[in-house]
């Protein structure tokens, strides 16, 4: 008997107490799974890079692949290369399989890569979270932008996007994109973005800590208004199979759900969670007191899928296609250590196309031959 409750919010209804036990924990251990793996390929790639640095006397000749899971425009042109050839770029075959993980994972499980694996997501979620404790503290409640600010900005993630869909897969010519993908820039973009982080201009630094400083105000402020990957993933999230459903029947409307949302979508108002910002994270099904009521559940079957598994089945299909690149053979790059060596003593000549009228000029170089076009990399 002592799990029938009679709620205050609806008096006419009795209900079973939710007895499932919450995810978050496990959730939060994923993260830091996958943030472990990110700072383990940080200090292998330094290695190399001191390598490099030292023209082969010192540091480690192994570069870790998985530091391509960085390089994602580079990746998204692999895989538009892969559907126009049916071959895989040799360049940076492991950013096109872990591209294509998070792709499938996000066709699963919706924008699961956001709260689960992404580290940026995991550093935004404690901030927020921090942050959202002392406006409770303050105001007895969290800070939202004001709708009027809230929709133009959320679109800014979406003009972002649409700029490299467009300068990928419509300024391109096939030629340009493979001859793109052949560069010296596309072969030691991995180096270029690391000396970026590590001799970051002032300007650059005061973008980032201005970032750091609007998300302690304003919750995940770069991933629900800039993150362009966000918003590719939030799109194919729309496609996903998976779903959080809200039971009416049973649910007393208690708001719990919506209250606790990261996102801010309004869970108790809706039967099926049809958000581009719904990242999966299941704190509103964890939070729902009524058992049955707010579940995830796949449109094929029409099934409840346990919340318990949704980790194991991140982490599964993300092994999965991994494996498949290391076991096809196909997870380490083409670039021999002596043309990376060549690559890195000449790093600062090498230049990259950066707007649309940079593209039109790669367009007309790779027509008039290799060897004219590569000259396009390299600054005057
Ligand atoms: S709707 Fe639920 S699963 Fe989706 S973001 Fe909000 S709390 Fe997380
Ligand atoms: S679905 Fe939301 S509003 Fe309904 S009972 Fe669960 S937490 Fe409360």
């Amino acid at each position: 008997m002592s799990d029938i409750i009679v709620p205050k919010m609806s008096a006419k209804k009795t209900f079973i107490k939710n007895p499932e036990k919450p995810v978050q924990k496990y959730r939060f251990l994923v993260q830091v799974f996958f943030a472990l793996i990110c700072i383990w390929i940080g200090i292998e790639f330094y290695f190399f890079i001191k390598y490099l640095e030292t023209g082969g006397a010192a540091g480690s000749s192994y570069r870790p692949p998985g530091v391509e899971g960085f390089l994602p425009i580079s990746a998204l042109m692999s895989v538009y290369n892969f559907l126009l050839t049916g071959k895989i770029h040799p360049a940076h075959p492991a950013g096109m399989f872990i591209l294509v993980a998070i792709f499938a994972v996000s066709f699963v499980f919706g924008k699961s890569f956001c709260s689960w694996i992404c580290p940026i997501g995991l550093l935004s979620e404690l901030v927020g979270d921090f942050s959202d404790k002392i406006y409770k503290k303050l105001f007895k409640r969290r800070i939202k932008l004001p709708r009027i600010f809230d929709y133009p900005l959320r679109s800014l993630k979406y003009l972002l996007l649409g700029f490299f869909i467009y300068a990928i897969f419509f300024a391109m010519t096939t030629t340009a994109l493979q001859f793109f993908l052949n560069s010296p820039y596309n072969k030691i973009a991995d180096v270029k973005m690391w000396y970026f982080f590590a001799d970051i201009s002032r300007f650059s630094l005061i973008v980032i800590a201005s970032l750091f400083v609007l998300s302690i105000f304003i919750r995940n402020f770069w991933c629900r208004y800039l993150c362009p990957y966000g918003a590719l993933l939030g799109l194919i999230s729309l496609l996903s199979a998976t779903k959080i459903k809200r039971e009416t029947k049973c649910c007393i409307d208690c708001n719990l759900c919506a209250k606790v949302c990261p996102s801010f979508i309004k869970v108790d108002k809706v039967v099926s969670v049809r958000s581009d910002e719904c990242t999966m994270c299941l704190s509103c099904v964890d939070i729902c007191p009524v058992a049955n009521t707010l579940n995830v559940k796949t449109k094929i079957v029409e099934k409840k899928f346990p919340k318990q598994y949704i980790g194991f089945g991140i982490i599964g299909i993300y092994i999965l296609i991994i494996g498949i690149g290391i076991v096809s053979g196909n997870w380490n790059n083409n670039i021999s250590k002596e043309e990376y060596l060549i690559l890195h003593k000449n790093i600062d000549s090498i230049g990259h196309p950066t707007s649309t009228q940079d593209i039109k000029k790669l367009n007309r170089a790779s027509e008039n031959g290799a060897d004219n076009g590569t000259k396009q990399f390299f600054k005057d």
